[in-house]
């Protein structure tokens, strides 16, 4: 199965995305995470695209379609993959609609305040990528990652500036994927207003109908 999830920046496509791998035994391909990857190892392509990830702008569409394009002809995508953060713009949809068949897009929706809450109380480890929410998905000891006891630290663009010009951006740029794909006949909705089982229940549902 290939597999879309839609939704806003915090809406909670990382930890469900991480939930739905295991259970399904696909891969979860995040284009968020392979851009820090980059930037962290200071790769070309990573030092590109920082500025604009830190600043919640959208990295140039031909840099991330290149990159995903990549990543889609390795070998664990035969069966099937989740993408989490792409596509993004139309563009990008069209472009990747060349090469492959998507199977369902399950677009997550809460409301901006859910959102705004979750992702200035977000933290993430700085090893292994596991998402914590200060409240919802606390670590048992403060600041330290309970998978391998590596340091939290908050996103750049988790901060209050950044968090506003994502969810501008993914107003103007992401949300008309909704349609595209409605049009397409392979849209489903899941409510992402609940706990992360909940959601992650939910989201199974919306996937298997
Ligand atoms: P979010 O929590 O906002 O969904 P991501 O980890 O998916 O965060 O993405 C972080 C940043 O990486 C984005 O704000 C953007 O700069 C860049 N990025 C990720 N995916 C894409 C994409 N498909 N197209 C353009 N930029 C992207
Ligand atoms: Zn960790």
């Amino acid at each position: 199965m290939n597999i879309v999830l839609l939704g806003p920046p915090g809406i909670g496509k990382g930890t469900v995305a991480t939930k739905l791998s295991k259970r399904l035994g696909i891969p979860h391909i995040a284009t968020g995470d392979m851009l820090r990857e980059n930037a962290a190892q200071k790769t070309k392509l990573g030092l590109d695209a920082k500025p604009y990830m830190d600043k919640g702008l959208l990295v140039l569409d031909e840099v991330v379609i290149k990159m995903i394009k990549e990543r889609l002809q390795k070998k664990d995508c035969k069966n099937g993959f989740i993408l989490d953060g792409f596509p993004r713009t139309i563009n990008q949809a069209e472009e990747i609609g060349k090469e492959i068949k998507i199977s369902k897009v399950v677009n997550i929706q809460a409301s901006d305040e859910i959102i705004i809450d979750r992702l200035s109380k977000r933290k993430v480890c700085k090893k292994c990528g596991f998402i914590y929410h200060l409240v919802h998905i606390k670590p048992k000891k403060e600041g330290i990652c309970d998978k391998c006891g590596s340091e939290l630290y908050q996103r750049e663009d988790d901060k209050p500036k950044a968090i506003k010009e994502r969810l501008k951006v993914y107003g103007k740029e992401t949300e008309p994927l909704i349609d595209y794909y409605k049009d397409k006949g392979i849209l489903a909705d899941a409510d992402g207003s609940g706990t992360p089982e909940e959601e992650f229940e939910l989201v199974l549902k919306a996937v298997s109908e």
